[in-house]
């Protein structure tokens, strides 16, 4: 039997506010632990929420931008659990009434080859159930303290912080289809600039929910949650193992119980957590501190103006503008900050495909190396562009733009600097060219013999005789039309 995998991703991204969402403690990352702290988050009894204005406007932007309807009043809930690094005893959520319903994105995606290769790729579909706000729970710790192993430590810095968790519909018919979708919603995230989008660092997390059902039916399958996704790599494969473990299951007539599992990298599997909660579990019910959340339409509609150009329309533009392919416009679109440099440096060199060569190549592979974002490239996008039309000239070869180009990475001058500098300047002078001609015939008067008995070929050796004697100056061009008059009039 053929089995159909639906997959649905619920993505928790953390909001880049400066204070918590309920608190006005900071929200940085790395400060020592537990410093970042109040009663509020701390979950001191008597202790009231006061809503974070920033962190509503950030999660209403991040909900049209995923075609949501925004709910003009929506309702904070508590979710009841006990974790010992949730101090309050429950979670400040959304639950029947969340922030954003019913939305939609258009992304990318195609199948992936056995050999790991995208074709196909298309735009497709799918479908947002809900986004709704919380406040994150502390972080215990269990390892890398000398006596970790009697005791565990916990850091509340973390309690408090705003989310917006994102739940999506279960659209995804591959693994690929997930991972296409997740990279557009981290995309769009940085776009917004609401979320650094670091899944390392766990601003951005994902579970998935997967499930078979044979091809053609229309009743899901009963479904496992899938949690520590924490790489985009971790999610492709995790899903691949557990769509190859129902199917497996299901084949020898087993049947897949519904349960939350972990996916363990190091062993390359997922194996079971817990046995999956239900909602009625967690005992929701309005939050008695907080009002409901009423959101003044004018206010939404100057949200929307606000929003900047999304992903989808940027890379269609980049298509269109500057004839890049889908797969080239998708790389150059990743983050806004390399689609700025990109453009920039487009425009300014008057041509993009050299642009879009030397960034995804030379400049990807160095910024790669040292560890480097576009934001901090050595070389600015207005000195890329004019290397590219100092070569486009003819004033430089192919061969020294990269001399060049290694150069301004070193030192993050103008190419004509470094090229004044370093004296490289193309030499296309017919006089002085014909010096050197003179001077590499009359060194090789065996090469010389065999050209003028046919071997016509042999005029590629003179050709590297010269570049190699004026150290790669030489405009090839020119010294080609030479030798070629010389040879032929003997
Ligand atoms: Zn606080």
């Amino acid at each position: 039997m053929v089995f159909e995998p639906v997959i649905g991703l619920e993505v928790h991204a953390q909001l880049l506010t400066r204070s918590k969402l309920f608190c006005g403690c900071s929200t940085e990352f790395g400060a020592p632990p537990n410093s970042n702290t109040c009663p509020v988050c701390l979950g001191l009894p008597g202790a009231l929420p006061v809503l974070n204005r920033e962190a509503v406007t950030m999660a209403v932007k991040v909900a049209m931008a995923l075609g949501c309807r925004i709910n003009p009043i929506s309702i904070f809930a508590r979710k009841n659990y006990f974790y010992p690094d949730l101090p309050k005893g429950y979670q400040i959520s959304q639950f029947d009434r969340p922030l954003g319903e019913d939305g939609r994105v258009m992304v990318f995606s195609g199948d992936r080859t056995e050999a790991g290769k995208i074709v196909d790729r298309r735009e497709k579909t799918f479908g947002i159930t809900r986004l709704h706000m919380e406040d994150d729970a502390g972080k215990s710790i269990h390892e890398g303290d000398a006596d970790a192993a009697a005791k565990s430590y916990v850091n509340l810095n973390r309690s408090g912080v705003p989310l917006v968790e994102i739940v999506s519909e279960p659209d995804f018919r591959s693994s690929q289809e997930a991972y296409d979708y997740l990279t557009h919603l981290r995309k769009t995230l940085l776009y917004l600039g609401v979320c650094d989008g670091n899944m390392e660092e766990g601003s951005l997390r994902c579970d998935a929910n997967v499930s078979l059902r044979p091809e053609g039916s229309e009743h899901y399958g009963t479904k496992v949650e899938i949690k520590n996704l924490n790489s985009f790599r971790f999610l492709q494969r995790a899903l691949d193992y557990e769509i190859e473990r129902q199917a497996r299951s299901l084949s020898e007539g087993g049947e897949v119980i519904q349960e939350t599992r972990l996916w363990d990298e190091s062993e390359g599997c997922t194996f079971p957590m817990r046995s999956k909660e239900e909602a009625h579990d967690y005992r929701y019910f309005p939050e008695p501190d907080l009002l409901p959340l009423k959101l003044d339409p004018d206010w939404i509609e100057q949200m929307r103006e606000e929003l900047p150009e999304l992903p989808g329309p940027r890379v269609k533009r980049s298509m269109a503008s500057y004839g890049l392919s889908l797969e080239d416009a998708l790389l150059l679109t990743a983050t806004p900050a390399l689609a700025d440099y990109f453009e920039e440096c487009a425009q300014k060199s008057g041509n993009p495909r050299s642009a879009a060569n030397w960034i995804m190549g030379d400049l990807a592979y160095v910024l790669k190396n040292t560890g480097k974002e576009i934001e901090n490239s050595p070389i600015p996008p207005g000195h890329l562009a004019a290397l590219i039309r100092t070569l486009d000239s003819g004033e430089i070869s192919g061969k020294i733009a990269k001399t060049v180009f290694e150069e301004m990475c070193r030192t993050s001058e103008e190419p004509a600097i470094v090229i004044q500098r370093m004296g490289l300047v193309q030499v296309s002078d017919a006089a002085s060219l014909s010096a050197v001609i003179d001077k590499i015939l009359a060194l090789n008067p065996k090469q010389l013999a065999e050209y003028r008995s046919g071997k016509t070929k042999v005029i590629g050796f003179f050709v590297g005789q010269v570049m190699k004697e004026t150290k790669g100056q030489a405009n090839p061009q020119v010294v080609n039309e030479l030798l070629q008059k010389k040879l032929s009039t003997g």
